[in-house]
C-alpha cells in the first residue's frame, strides 16, 4: 500500500493542535490560483475539497490571480471558504497580455490551420496568454517575490485522500524543487518545435551550462513506451507533468537557467503561432535544468481533474487504486512508467 513518503521525518510535519493553529510556523509558501470572476462556484469546490482535506489544518495563504480585477463578491465567497489569509492579484498587463512582436495576421493564419485539426482553445488568445503567463510572468509577480513555495490549484478539482504532513515543510526538508501528481503525453500538434527551439536555445554561446548533469533528460526523449502514437514532437516525447496540480519552488523558475530560457521561447512567439502549454514547458524545464532527485511524484496524494486522476493505493482513498482516467479511450496517454522508469535511480525514490 501507498503511504506517505518515507525519505522524510513526517512526523515533525504533522497538523498543529487545533488551538495552536495561530502561532504554527508556516512555510514561505501561497496556494496560488489564476481564475477568472466567472469561475466562482467552479473553484469555490476546489476551495472547499482543498480546505476539508489539507489547509484547514496548515491555513497556508491564498493568492488568487486574474486578469481582470476580482469583483467583491468574488472576494467575500472566497473568504467565506477558509480562515487562511487570503491576497487578490490583478496581473499587470505587461505580464499577461499578448507581446507585440506577435504577428496578428500570422497568428490568425495558424490558429485557424490548428483549430480545423480540432486542437481545443487554439483560436482562444486568452487561453494563450494563460499558458505563456504560468510558464513564464507568474513568478514575476510582485506579490510572488516574498514567497519561496507555490501550490497551484485549479477550478473543479478534487482531492481524494486526506493530507495529514505539511507539504511545504516536506519540500524544504528533502529539497524538492517540484512535486506533481499526473504524468501524461501532451498532443503533439500544440508543441511542434518546442524541443527543436530548446535545442537552439541551448546550442547559443555556453548554454549548455545551464543543463543539470543529473537532469531527467531521457524521460523526455523516451518514446519506446509511447502507444498513443499521438505523441513525439520533434524528438520530444511529450511526457509531461500535468500542472494543474504543482507544488514548485518558485526559485527554480526565478532562476537564471530556466528564466532565460523562457525569455528565448517567449521571443520565437510560438505561445502564439503553436499552443504551447505551460505544462510542457515546466516539465522540459525542470528535466532540462533541475536534479531529477529533487522533482517529487505525489503518489500518497489522491488528486482529479477531469478527465485524470492520480488514485493511490490507500484504504482511505475514496477512488479506484490505480485509476488513472475513467475513459478506456484515454488510457494509453499514462506516461508514469517512463516517469518511474528514469527516475529509478534516485536513492530517495521510494516504489
Ligand atoms: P484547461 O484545464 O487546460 O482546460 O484550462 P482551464 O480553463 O482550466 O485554465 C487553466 C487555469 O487558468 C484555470 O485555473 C483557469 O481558471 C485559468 N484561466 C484560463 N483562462 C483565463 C483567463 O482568461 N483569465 C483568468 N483570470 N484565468 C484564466
Ligand atoms: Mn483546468
Amino acid at each position: 500500500r501507498i503511504n506517505e513518503p518515507k525519505n522524510a521525518d513526517i512526523n515533525s510535519m504533522r497538523p498543529p493542535a487545533e488551538g495552536d493553529i495561530d502561532k504554527y510556523q508556516r512555510e514561505n509558501a501561497t496556494i496560488i490560483a489564476l481564475v477568472r470572476n466567472s469561475e466562482i462556484a467552479n473553484i469555490g469546490r476546489s476551495i472547499k475539497r482543498f480546505e476539508k482535506r489539507f489547509n484547514s489544518k496548515f491555513r497556508y495563504p491564498y493568492t488568487f490571480i486574474n486578469d481582470q480585477p476580482f469583483t467583491e463578491k468574488f472576494k467575500e465567497k472566497m473568504s467565506s471558504l477558509s480562515q487562511a489569509e487570503m491576497h487578490f492579484v490583478e496581473i499587470p498587463s505587461s505580464l499577461w497580455e499578448k507581446p507585440e512582436i506577435i504577428d496578428s495576421e500570422k497568428q490568425k493564419k495558424l490558429m485557424d490551420e490548428l483549430a480545423s485539426k480540432n486542437i481545443a482553445y487554439a483560436k482562444m488568445e486568452s487561453y494563450h496568454n494563460m499558458c505563456r503567463f504560468y510558464s513564464g510572468t507568474f513568478y514575476k509577480l510582485p506579490e510572488l517575490q516574498k514567497f519561496k513555495y507555490y501550490w497551484r490549484i485549479e477550478p473543479d478539482v478534487d482531492f481524494y485522500t486526506d493530507i495529514n504532513y505539511d507539504i511545504f515543510k516536506y519540500m524544504r526538508q528533502t529539497k524538492k524543487v517540484y512535486g506533481f501528481t499526473v504524468n501524461l503525453y501532451d498532443i503533439a500538434e500544440t508543441i511542434p518545435t518546442l524541443w527543436p527551439e530548446t535545442l537552439n536555445f541551448l546550442n547559443m554561446g555556453d548554454n549548455y551550462k545551464y543543463v543539470n548533469r543529473n537532469g531527467a533528460f531521457q524521460w523526455l526523449l523516451d518514446d519506446l513506451q509511447n502507444p498513443a502514437k499521438n505523441a513525439e514532437a520533434g524528438g520530444y516525447s511529450c511526457c509531461h507533468f500535468w500542472s494543474n496540480f504543482e507544488i514548485g519552488d518558485l526559485d527554480f523558475f526565478r532562476g537564471e537557467a530556466y528564466d532565460s530560457w523562457f525569455n528565448y521561447l517567449d521571443s520565437t512567439g510560438k505561445f502564439y503561432y503553436e499552443r504551447w502549454g505551460d505544462a510542457p514547458v515546466h516539465s522540459v524545464g525542470l528535466a532540462l535544468f533541475a536534479d531529477k532527485k529533487d522533482i517529487h511524484w505525489f503518489r500518497d496524494i489522491g488528486y482529479v481533474h477531469d478527465p485524470y486522476m492520480n488514485c493511490p493505493n490507500r484504504e482511505s482513498a475514496s477512488c479506484d487504486a490505480g485509476k488513472f482516467t475513467n475513459f478506456d479511450s484515454l488510457l494509453d496517454q499514462n506516461c508514469m512508467t517512463n516517469w518511474i522508469d528514469y527516475s529509478m535511480d534516485d536513492p530517495n525514490a521510494i516504489y
